[in-house]
């Protein structure tokens, strides 16, 4: 069981009640983070997950709303008492990006491995998560991921009675062996089920949709992606900035047959978001506007099922960021 917490849903720069949008993924307890803005820690205190156990960290690309909370983060966790080394993974580029980030975080009690990943790369997460990554199409490179947790075959008890099977040799079977029983071979085949159905995630920001991230996402059972653009008259905006419209996200989740879909990373300048949920419902209804502390569970028998936000007191809907956005000096989203 996979659990997937959203820390905010800006884009650019965080906003009062708009942080930016990371994500949180835990799995038996060991935690990783996709992306990390500024100000990414202070929305994740929030939310009582713990920063001890972050095993790893996966980058989408190098522009500063998704790295720059890092060295600040990295003493965190390093006063939070961990101690074990820290997994960094990202595009080409990811070792000096770090290398730059930790001159202002020089001492820290755990190391770190840093694994610069191209597209069409595979990789295991400490905790067990399989990995594996697509480009994108940005102004920069930037890779999509996806995070498969496989499911062992089921064991059929009956079938192993009636194959005289004594209890005390199930488990060799369960784990794939082989075991003798009054001289012949049983197959582990004969006493378990067909391969099931595992879990999976995919982060998708920062890009146009692609051929490949469709394929990449295919049954993904939830799908963050960005959405920077809420205005369907904004879609040209969104080719030139190499982002994707709330409808073109929607699109995409639709096409790679996602389970759910959660909207983030929206643009400074969208003051409202809910008033431009339609046009991706139109295209997907599963979908979620994303906010921080949206959490979601994604277990091997129930696939995604929102589990609302982990603190109700604190977590709501960005209000409409008018004052906020006035400071805003216009440009791109990055
Ligand atoms: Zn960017
Ligand atoms: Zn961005």
């Amino acid at each position: 069981m996979m659990d997937v917490l959203l820390l905010g849903n800006g884009a650019m720069v965080p906003l009062p009640g708009r942080w930016l949008s990371s994500v949180l993924v835990r799995l038996d307890g060991s935690l990783a983070l996709l992306d990390c803005g500024e100000g990414t820690q202070v929305s994740w205190r929030r939310f009582h997950w713990g920063f001890k156990r972050l095993d790893a960290i996966c980058l989408t690309h190098h522009h500063a709303d998704h790295v720059a909370g890092l060295p600040g983060l990295f003493h965190t966790v390093s006063n939070a008492g961990r101690t074990e080394p820290m997994h960094i993974y990202g595009p080409p580029g990811t070792i000096e990006v770090i290398k730059g980030l930790r001159v202002i975080a020089q001492w820290l009690a755990f190391d770190m491995i840093v694994q610069e990943l191209e597209g069409g790369d595979t990789f295991e997460l400490p905790s067990g998560l399989q990995g594996r990554v697509t480009w994108g199409d940005h102004r920069i490179p930037v890779l999509a991921y996806r995070f498969d947790l496989a499911r062992a075959p089921g064991f059929l008890p009956d079938r192993a009675e009636s194959l005289g099977v004594p209890r005390t040799k199930w488990k060799l079977l369960q784990r794939g062996e082989r075991v003798e029983v009054d001289g012949r071979i049983v197959e582990p085949g004969e006493v378990l089920t067909e391969s099931r159905r595992g879990i999976s995630l995919g982060m998708v920001t920062d890009t146009r949709p692609t051929d490949g991230i469709r394929d990449l996402m295919h049954g993904v059972d939830l799908l963050v992606s960005e959405g920077t653009y809420g205005d369907d008259a904004e879609e040209e905006k969104a080719v030139s900035h190499k982002h994707m419209t709330f409808r073109e996200a929607a699109a995409l989740a639709h096409e790679a047959h996602a389970g759910a879909l959660w909207l983030t990373h929206f643009g400074a300048g969208m003051e409202n978001p809910r008033q431009w949920e339609r046009n991706a419902r139109d295209v997907f209804t599963n979908v979620e506007l994303g906010y921080a502390g949206l959490t979601g569970r994604i277990s091997f028998d129930e696939g995604y099922v929102p589990a609302g936000p982990t603190d109700r007191d604190t977590a709501s809907l960005p209000e409409s960021a008018d004052s906020i956005n006035a400071e805003i000096a216009p440009g791109s989203p990055t």
